[in-house]
């Protein structure tokens, strides 16, 4: 039967049959966080439109579009389209920069952009990520690496490229426009129409585009390696031979520069090795600029997203199935209140229960408890009777205690 209604598109339900996935993934992810001593942060879905127009490049870049609408007094709303910008504005107004001079938080939410649906791109999706304020040292981006890796290996999610490369700092950035600016303005020819406009508004995202006609440019593109001081040379190869050292495999990408103009530094992606045409799982990269122009004191940072949505579809990780423990027949209406009682110390104890209001008869119940993987059938009229599914050895008990003696002695 087809719905009134139907989801908005571009977004997706989990359904029960996927929801013990991401609840195991999701207390992975705490879990390895927390081993690294990073503490969760939570940020309101919605907030002001200037904070990603001003800091991050949305609405500016002509793919990067968010849900935004003016309320009632006026405000300028957005439902946020990333975690940085929330995450550093929570940091600067909680003045984590004076109590936690090495501040280190992770997030798991939702996100929503209003572009294109197709596989993989969803406008509203979750991202698990962390960021790390106040370390400008190389060995903090060993680290975030580190997590990142840890993350995705616990997940059982092997088949991936991590991909790194040093952009250096923003005078380079400038520099490196200006010499892409050149070099694209002269192979406009055979250029996609979303890399054209790219070309006036953030020549340096060209190097992002996916689309089929871009590549043979992209390729000969000039590299940022070439314009890196002698400090920042040391750094990236520093990192590198620290990766090495950690057995985490990468390849140098001479032309990842991530999307948001925010990034210095460090820059890195985790992408699968599949032939899919939204393969990146992960990316992230250095932003030591981002919390002053944010209105904050000058603060290092470095972080990664990575989209979970994407992580489950990879992920090879087996999960349980699940099971009741106790299933309960009750269909007497004058034994209900036995029956509660029962119920209620039985979810004292910990136990799974299922209890069966739709009061089918006895042998139907037996069935649904085979069905849904149940261990015992406890029958309750004016008998209190107790099976094992598996064995079909059945007990009469007089209360309680003497069901958990019964069930503790299994
Ligand atoms: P970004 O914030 O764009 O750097 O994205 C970080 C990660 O989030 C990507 O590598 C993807 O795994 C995931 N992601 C980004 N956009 C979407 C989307 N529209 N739908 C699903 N996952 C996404």
């Amino acid at each position: 039967m087809k719905s009134k209604y139907q989801k908005i598109k571009g977004t997706f339900d989990i359904l029960p049959a996927d929801t013990r996935l991401w609840k195991e993934m999701e207390n992975i992810l705490h879990n390895i966080s927390e081993q690294f001593s990073y503490e969760e942060i939570r940020t309101p879905a919605i907030e002001s439109i200037d904070l990603f127009k001003q800091n991050v490049g949305y609405e500016t870049d002509v793919s990067k579009e968010m849900f935004t609408w003016e309320d009632h007094s006026h405000q300028q709303i957005a439902l946020k389209p990333e975690m940085t910008a929330p995450v550093v504005r929570a940091y600067i107004e909680g003045g984590f920069f004076r109590s936690n001079p090495l501040c280190r938080l992770y997030y798991m939410d939702s996100l929503f952009r209003r572009e294109k649906p197709q596989k993989g791109r969803q406008r509203q999706f979750n991202q698990f990520g962390i960021e790390a304020f106040g370390s400008s040292n190389i060995e903090q981006d060993v680290e975030v690496i580190m997590v990142a890796a840890t993350c995705l290996k616990a997940l059982n999610i092997n088949d991936t490229t991590l991909h790194v490369n040093n952009i250096g700092s923003p005078e380079t950035r400038t520099q490196y426009e200006a010499l892409l600016k050149k070099y694209f303005a002269q192979n406009t020819r055979s250029m996609s129409s979303l890399s054209k406009k790219r070309l006036d508004t953030n020549p340096i995202r060209i190097l992002d585009s996916k689309e089929k006609e871009d590549q043979s440019i992209i390729k000969n593109a000039p590299i940022v390696k070439e314009l890196l001081n002698d400090s920042e040379k040391e750094d990236f190869n520093m990192l590198l031979s620290n990766l090495d050292a950690l057995n985490i495999k990468y390849e140098e990408s001479p032309y990842l520069v991530r999307g948001l103009d925010y990034y210095n530094g460090t820059t890195f992606e985790i992408t699968t090795r599949s032939n899919k045409s939204q393969n990146a799982l992960c990316g992230g990269g250095r932003y030591d600029f981002l919390v002053e122009k944010m209105g904050g004191p000058s603060t290092p940072a470095i972080g990664f997203a990575a989209g979970m949505e994407r992580m489950i579809i990879e992920s090879q990780y087996q999960v349980a199935k699940n099971s009741i423990d106790i299933y309960i027949s009750s269909n007497d209406l004058n034994h209900s209140r036995q029956c509660f009682s029962i119920m209620q110390n039985l979810i004292d104890n910990n136990y799974t229960v299922f209890f069966d209001t739709n009061k089918k008869n006895v042998k139907n119940q037996m069935k649904d408890a085979i069905k849904r993987s149940a261990s015992y059938l406890l029958i309750i009229d004016k008998n209190i009777t107790v099976k094992n599914i598996k064995s079909n050895d059945e007990i009469a008990v007089s209360d309680f205690h003497e069901l958990l003696n019964f069930l503790k002695n299994q």
